[in-house]
């Protein structure tokens, strides 16, 4: 059983020194406990906060404890009536090939998924979040303008192609010229501007010649510099995330410009909320998995992955996604299946 534990809290960017890989023997399970084998490890940015210990909505990763993560795995041994071996399963066994559990927060997904590792982006966490952040806080209208960074991103990308079911006007904000033409043409955004652009600003004023409705904010920095200014009167923004400060050390130099952004709330009466997806929306997963299950059905959203083969290669992989590496879903595929 090999496994990722936490060996040191990262001071920015985590490195090589950050997680370490550990050989133990594969667990047994006991009475009420069964053993599962992981397939499929989702990275996600949320990781980055568990490796530290400042105070968050959800507890660091202890020193020397495995690393946490979403998995999809399949049971091998099981000793509880809810649960055979062979039954695929949404889990949280974290960075390890093989985990015991007593069912507590193990979703089945049946003998034969047929894209078991949806459940960890489209289907699962990613997927809500978008739709939730989206529907519940920024609350759209047809022909309102949608803007939203990592646009290719498993969340950024879901929260575009509601915003265009939705009727609205979408633009996504994504690093490179290959991510921009795919959020155009395969994810069919109205427009996508590269952030790394030195004219970045200029060009999402252009883009958005009668304002922004809904910033959907995933990423923070010099994208929501650019954004405010733009955002319209009664503006809605979720905060979802900040990718672009999570291996930030200290704020950025000054000036402080706090006043400044509270008189623009004030002034055009945004409504600006942060989520917890769990926290905050749980009892709305039916209706999420319900509504997706539908648009997928209907071809009328598109899901793209990155897997990428082998545990041994998750922490560079961790790395990269915050970085903007990733094109699409990451996934690391632990087991054989
Ligand atoms: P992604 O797969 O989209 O990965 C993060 C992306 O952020 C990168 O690919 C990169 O895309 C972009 N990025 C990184 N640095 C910067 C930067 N400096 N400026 C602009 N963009 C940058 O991630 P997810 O879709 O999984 O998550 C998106 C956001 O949603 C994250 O902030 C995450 O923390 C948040 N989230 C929040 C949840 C909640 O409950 N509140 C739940 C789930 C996710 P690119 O190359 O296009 O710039």
């Amino acid at each position: 059983n090999r496994r990722f534990v936490l060996a040191s809290r990262p001071k920015g960017e985590p490195d090589a020194n950050t997680l370490r890989l550990e050989t133990v023997d594969v667990p047994v399970p006991g009475p009420g406990q069964m053993l599962l084998r992981t397939e499929f490890l989702s990275l996600d940015p949320y990781m980055r906060g568990r490796m530290s210990d400042a105070k968050s909505y959800a507890a660091s990763v202890e020193i020397d404890a495995v690393m946490v993560g979403g998995t999809v795995a399949r049971v091998v041994r099981s000793n509880l009536d809810a649960f055979s071996e062979g039954d695929w399963v949404l889990s949280f066994n974290g960075w390890q090939d093989y985990a015991l559990s007593d069912g507590t927060g193990v979703t089945s997904l049946g003998r034969e998924p047929a894209h078991p590792s949806w459940a960890l982006g489209i289907m699962g966490m990613p997927g809500f979040t978008a739709w939730a952040g989206l529907t519940q806080i920024g609350k759209p209208k047809p022909g309102e303008t949608i803007c939203v960074a990592a646009a290719t991103g498993p969340v950024g990308a879901t929260v575009g192609q509601i915003g265009k079911i939705l009727g609205c006007r979408v633009i996504g904000v994504a690093g490179g010229a290959d991510k921009c033409a795919y959020a155009v043409k395969d994810l069919g955004f109205d427009a996508c501007l590269d952030h790394k652009a030195d004219d970045f600003a200029a060009q999402l004023k252009a883009a958005t010649p009668d304002g922004i409705d809904v910033y959907y904010e995933n990423v923070g920095g010099k994208v929501l510099d650019a954004v405010i200014p733009q955002l319209n009167t009664g503006a809605r923004m979720p905060v979802c995330g900040l990718v672009s400060q999570y291996n930030a050390t200290s704020l950025p130099e000054g000036p402080d410009r706090m006043n400044w952004l509270m008189g623009q709330i004030l002034r055009k009466q945004l409504t600006v909320r942060g989520f917890i997806i769990f926290n905050d929306f749980a009892p709305l997963y039916p209706e999420f998995a319900k509504a997706m299950g539908a648009w997928i059905g209907a071809g009328k959203i598109v899901y793209r992955e990155e897997i990428i083969d082998g545990l041994e290669a998750a922490p560079e992989a961790f790395i990269g996604l915050l970085k903007g590496e990733n094109f699409g879903k990451r996934v690391i595929r632990v087991g054989s299946t």
